[in-house]
């Protein structure tokens, strides 16, 4: 089996898809691997590092491979000479991207998307959305904290008494439940917010005070699979009261809400951000699917009402290292997962096989996909 590692070549990308680490593991299963020249650069990886655990460094990797390892989606174009039939796993954005995953149907390649893995235990060391999530909540607060013209820790000194900072993290998922963690080892004191009531235990175990809508219809916002699902309107209002009055006396705000599927839901609106302090920073981690917060621009620093709103179009990216190596160790696992030994190739089981699964045989297949 020949698996092939992608530079990535989307603009602001830094990660790659398959380490020296997962690499070696291939290779030990059997497999031969071709990483593109400088497919590691972002990542501070070098073709040196790939070489000595036995990969093929080349460009005009993917010629002749069986599976090809990215972490957004190839153009068609750059998956020439791939074999019939192989394989493309990466994160496809296929809601976005739709026309592209027709194009993986005509050319004949079978498609996964890593973002489709079901959120079930087993699957759970595959999960890129986890792995990538997770690192976006620290990287979240660590760029608010960079922003906050304040300190977050307080700090008693001879000079005086330094306050600590109010940080408040809206969508308490993966990445909210790791910004509450960073908030907190910075020394700030931290609250949080969720549509699921089941986070507010998740919210206290981690030493943060829960900001919850009591008694109101439509509260029990969970729908398939433990994701969040759109609110009704009576539980949109009492939230957004209650949040108006609670923001106004937050020094950071991380705003994490994403709807899968869906545009992120708004969730800070420009009349809330100017009760906040001068000088206060939000942090919206869903800027690329929409925004949480109103006014709020990809990779720039919008300053409105005296309060620095930002937010990254992949915030991942900006730990490389780190990502890369979570992700790349997604790819492994759930290739390993399924290795047929007399095969000398993974073949995937039903469940797992048909969520990931967008394109085969020609066509687009994935239940998701088509009911979209
Ligand atoms: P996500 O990225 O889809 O959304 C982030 C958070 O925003 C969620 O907690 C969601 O409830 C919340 N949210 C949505 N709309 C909101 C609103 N209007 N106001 C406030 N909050 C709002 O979430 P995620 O991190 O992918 O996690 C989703 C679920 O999947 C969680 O239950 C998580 O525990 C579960 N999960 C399971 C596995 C597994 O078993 N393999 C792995 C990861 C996550």
């Amino acid at each position: 089996l020949r698996i092939a590692v992608l530079k990535e070549r989307a603009s602001g990308e830094t990660r790659v898809s398959a380490t020296p680490e997962t690499v070696k593991k291939f290779i030990a299963l059997g497999a031969v691997v071709a990483v593109e020249k400088g497919a590691g650069e972002g990542a501070s990886i070098s073709d040196a590092e790939y070489e000595a655990v036995g990969a093929e460094v080349k460009s005009g990797a993917v010629t002749g491979a069986d599976v090809v390892l990215g972490v957004q989606g190839p153009e068609p174009k750059a998956l020439s000479g791939v074999r019939a039939g192989a394989w493309i796993v990466a994160t496809l954005d296929p809601f976005k991207e739709r026309g592209r995953v027709d194009e993986y149907a005509s050319l004949g390649l079978e498609a996964l998307a890593m973002e489709f893995m079901p959120r079930i235990t087993r699957a759970q060391s595959m999960d890129v959305l986890s792995s990538q999530s997770n690192l976006s909540g620290y990287k979240a607060v660590i760029e608010a904290a960079n922003l906050y013209g304040r300190a977050f820790p307080m700090m008693m000194t001879a000079a005086g008494t330094v306050s600590a900072a109010k940080a408040f993290v809206m969508g308490v998922g993966v990445a909210g439940l790791q910004a509450i963690a960073t908030a907190r080892r910075l020394g700030a004191q931290v609250s949080a917010t969720d549509v699921r009531s089941a986070t507010k235990e998740q919210i206290q175990s981690l030493g943060a005070k829960p900001i919850f809508v009591e008694n109101v219809a439509g509260i029990e916002g969970e729908g398939a699979g433990g994701y969040a699902t759109e609110m009704s309107e009576e539980y949109q209002k009492a939230q957004a009261e209650l949040v108006s009055s609670h923001i106004a006396k937050q020094d950071i705000v991380i705003t994490t809400a994403l709807i899968p599927g869906r545009p992120a839901p708004r969730l800070i609106s420009d009349a809330q951000i100017a009760s906040m302090k001068p000088g206060s920073v939000i942090f919206d981690l869903a800027v690329a699917q929409g925004g949480n917060v109103e006014g709020s621009v990809p990779d720039q620093v919008v300053v409105k009402h005296g309060v620095k709103i930002l937010g990254y179009s992949n915030t991942p990216a900006k730990l490389p290292a780190d990502s890369s190596a979570l992700y790349a160790r997604n790819l492994y696992n759930f290739l390993s997962a399924f290795w047929d030994k007399e095969k000398g190739r993974p073949v995937l089981d039903e469940e797992i096989g048909d969520a990931v699964r967008l394109t085969r045989d020609g066509k687009v297949v994935n239940e998701r996909l088509l009911g979209a």
